[in-house]
């Protein structure tokens, strides 16, 4: 595989090089990001890619599908062993065309829709005035607690019975603690709405049993499969057997046409290896290394969004140490610590600079990092940001990182190989 890229395309293939290089020298704090296994990279990079397959196992506007059904098959049957379902759908291309199916498969133009605002912890497809679910629905956003920073169920209750929503979405992007799912269930009855469930960020979590399983509560979860559920960059639905057909109409002819049966296969992979017990190891140590994170940032004076985490991921409140969020990755991307910069509730920065980061651990997880390591981390972290113009620290720092980097090797043995498994 590899010496063909090179061959063909040394361009490519040095691209390729460099970003490898990028991904082993830097501690990766991104927390939907991840590194996919090498088989989920082998069935990504297959001759699956060739297969044109309209249409839903059995029943295709192809020819030729006999192989193509069977891996869908599986990771159908896999996604709904998995997470409990009644019935998957593997097809989405990413999370953004999983959500456009639910709304298209349940909602008529203009229906209202209770979601999580973008700024408070919710997702573009949640509504966001740029995106097409805020251009085509009315949604109307619910946040969380000024005081407490968590959703305050009692609050978002009494919203629901004002607006009366057609749909309320529970999930989001940013938000460091649990959900409620059962709540969420109780206050769409009071309305007669549908509750969907976006679990896209804590699938893997679910997956590992450390998080509460949305679907006995939801009509419908969706989910991305690249954040901490540690597959290819796509998506599924599951939802309960009376809405199948419907949702399997909306993402097929509805927003998609041929689906992608590498990446699908690539999801057959991903839902057996999270099958495994090792994958409820994995989650555990996410869970508890986001923890040790959080809890040392506090201990060096460091602001947590709602006062500290129970997922993978944290949010941390810069404007005390007189920086963005955006000034505070800038600088540890200094010393080769990716991080996001995100808004904080009732943030007064715009999006574009944000007053926090949004540091999580399943990534350095996925690289063998235990407690101890996530202590040096976050001291790192905490050093960086508190001393913003002791650039000699910094450059130290840096090579720190890059020395914790090669005791935690990415896919050994494939530098050679350009990214190709
Ligand atoms: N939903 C949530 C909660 C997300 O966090 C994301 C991605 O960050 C998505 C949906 C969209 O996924 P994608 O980027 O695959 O379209």
């Amino acid at each position: 595989m590899e010496r063909h890229l090179r061959e063909v395309d040394s361009e490519v293939a040095a691209i390729f090089d460099r970003e490898l290089e990028r991904q082993q020298q830097t501690l990766v704090l991104i927390p939907s990001e991840n590194y996919a296994s090498r088989a989920v990279l082998a069935a990504t990079g297959s001759v699956m890619t060739n297969k044109y397959a309209e249409g839903y196992p059995h029943a295709r506007y192809y020819h030729g599908c006999e192989f193509v059904d069977e891996v869908e098959e599986l990771a159908i049957a896999r996604a709904k062993t998995l997470f409990g379902a009644e019935h998957a759908n593997v097809q989405p291309v990413a999370g953004t065309q999983a959500n456009m199916a639910v709304y298209y498969a349940l909602l008529e133009h203009g229906d209202t829709v209770m979601a999580m605002a973008l700024d408070q912890g919710g997702h573009l497809t949640h509504g966001n005035r740029f995106n097409f679910s805020g251009r085509y629905y009315n949604f109307v956003s619910y946040g969380v607690d000024r005081e407490s920073e968590v959703i305050d169920y009692d609050a978002l209750e009494q919203q629901a019975l004002a607006v009366r929503p057609k749909m309320i979405v529970a999930g989001a992007s940013a938000y460091p603690r649990s959900l409620d799912f059962a709540r969420f269930r109780a206050i769409a009855d009071a309305v007669g709405a549908h509750l969907m469930v976006d679990m896209a960020h804590i699938s893997g979590l679910v997956a590992a049993g450390v998080h509460d399983n949305p679907v006995p509560y939801a009509d419908v979860v969706t989910s991305t499969t690249h954040k901490t559920l540690r597959g290819p960059r796509s998506a599924f639905i599951l939802c309960r057997q009376e809405l199948a057909k419907a949702i399997d109409k909306a993402v097929f002819p509805g927003v998609q046409a041929g689906p992608l049966m590498h990446v699908i296969a690539a999801k057959a992979v991903m839902f057996k290896e999270a099958m495994d017990p090792t994958f409820q190891e994995y989650g555990r140590k996410v869970i508890a290394n986001a923890a040790v994170m959080a809890n040392t940032l506090l201990a060096r004076g460091i602001r947590l969004v709602s006062g500290g985490t129970d997922t993978h991921l944290m949010l941390a409140d810069l404007r005390q140490l007189n920086l963005t969020g955006r000034a505070g990755a800038d600088l540890l991307r200094e010393a080769d610590i990716v991080t996001n910069f995100n808004t904080i509730p009732y943030d007064t920065q715009p999006p574009t600079q944000g007053s926090g980061i949004r540091p999580g651990s399943p990534a350095l997880t996925t690289r063998g990092m235990g407690e101890a390591d996530m202590v040096t981390v976050a001291n790192w972290m905490a050093d960086i940001l508190e001393h913003p113009d002791d650039a000699a620290r910094i450059r130290e720092i840096k090579e720190a990182v890059h020395a914790l980097c090669a005791r935690f090797p990415l896919y050994t043995n494939l530098q050679a190989n350009a990214g190709c498994a």
